[in-house]
């Protein structure tokens, strides 16, 4: 399956959540098994390539794709979550929202100090959730080996404000 016939697989639903959002609803990918295959396949070819040891699923549709690969290339998954999801120690990163701010969470004890990391998300818009990922990633001593995902909406600002850092996404619009 080529990679840009996933599009066939994503359903564009207007004014959802709210007024004037384009969203990218990613259920009918979810419920056909070769386009997962070939998502999965083609995003762990990134994290490979990347030479990533781990991976970090930002919540909640990110989990999805990242436990994928984790299951089928064996590779350890570390949860990125909203503030006061997770049950244990906690570090976190806050970061700017177009109306307030958001904050993102990571367990004190998932980064290891100079191991590699793949960042892994259903899809790049303004980069503000995957930017404050790497950023509390590398507070922690790990390294960003690459972003991954497999939407990029591409008029907005989501690689520059990920600069400096390896970032790939399956298909854009
Ligand atoms: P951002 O921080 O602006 O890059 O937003 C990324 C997060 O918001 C991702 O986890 C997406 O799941 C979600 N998101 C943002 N915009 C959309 C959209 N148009 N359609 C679906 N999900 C979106």
């Amino acid at each position: 399956m080529k990679l840009e016939q996933l599009k066939e697989l994503i359903r564009d639903v207007s004014d959802f959540p709210k007024p004037g959002i384009l969203f990218k609803d990613i259920t009918p990918l979810l419920a056909h098994a070769r386009g997962m295959h070939a998502c999965t396949e083609a995003l762990a070819t990134i994290v490979h390539k990347a030479n990533a040891e781990e991976l970090v699923g930002i919540e909640s549709r990110g989990f999805i794709f990242a436990a994928a690969i984790a299951a089928v290339e064996q590779m350890p998954l570390q949860l990125v979550r909203k503030p006061g999801k997770l049950p244990y120690a906690k570090v976190g990163v806050d970061y700017d929202l177009e109306y307030g701010t958001d904050r993102v969470e990571l367990h004190s004890d998932a980064i290891v100090a100079g191991r590699r990391y793949a960042i892994i998300d259903d899809l790049l818009a303004t980069g503000g959730t995957a930017a404050a990922t790497a950023k509390l990633v590398e507070s922690q001593g790990g390294v960003v080996a690459c972003a991954a995902f497999v939407i990029e909406l591409s008029e907005l600002p989501g690689r520059a404000r990920l600069e400096n850092h390896n970032v790939h996404a399956l298909i854009s619009y």
